[in-house]
């Protein structure tokens, strides 16, 4: 098996709860490399494009707060993207079942993870589940100049009228 790439991300729950460093700790046993990490603040466009296969689902409406951090007054989530053989694999195994009743009590999910009166899983942690998956949420969540491997091809485009917050 050649090396994959997976997008990670800490939910809100995770920030909220302090558990980053913790989680850090449990996919280093992986012994993956970090090619990624930054802390983003989700908006809603993120939001939805991140959980479009969902859109249908009854309980997206929920997500979107959840991710979003309007479930915990949180709109930080970490993001980040682990690099090498079995990547997808050894990092959901370590995330454990999407249910957090259902997730093997010594995953993240099934150590932290709850099912909200709602019924939407607060489980911590985003893991990509296939290589498809995968690259079409790193594109999504990252640019190729703040990943630190060649993962996808590039091109170079020269931008003009775009507008971006600068320091002072
Ligand atoms: N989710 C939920 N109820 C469900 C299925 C999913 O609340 O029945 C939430 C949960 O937070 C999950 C996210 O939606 O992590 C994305 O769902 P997906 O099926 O992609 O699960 P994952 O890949 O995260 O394990
Ligand atoms: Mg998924």
């Amino acid at each position: 098996m050649t090396n994959q790439a997976t997008l990670v991300i800490i939910k809100p729950d995770g920030l909220k709860k302090s558990l980053t460093g913790n989680i850090l700790s449990r996919l280093s046993e992986t012994k993956l490399k970090i090619i990624g990490a930054k802390i983003v603040k989700v908006n809603e466009h993120l939001a939805q494009q991140h959980y479009q296969h969902l859109r249908d689902k009854p309980f997206y409406p929920e997500l979107i707060k959840y991710i979003t951090g309007k479930l915990h007054g949180e709109n930080r989530v970490m993001a980040l993207i682990y690099f090498g053989k079995d990547a997808i694999t050894k990092v959901r195994q370590i995330s454990g079942a999407t249910n957090p009743e259902e997730a093997d009590p010594v995953s993240v999910r099934g150590a932290y993870g709850r099912i909200l009166t709602t019924g939407l899983y607060e489980n911590v942690v985003h893991a990509s589940s296939d290589p498809s998956e995968a690259q079409r949420e790193i594109k999504l969540w990252f640019g190729p100049e703040e990943i630190t491997v060649d993962l996808y091809p590039v091109k170079v485009a020269t931008l003009r009228s775009f507008k971006r917050k600068v320091w002072k």
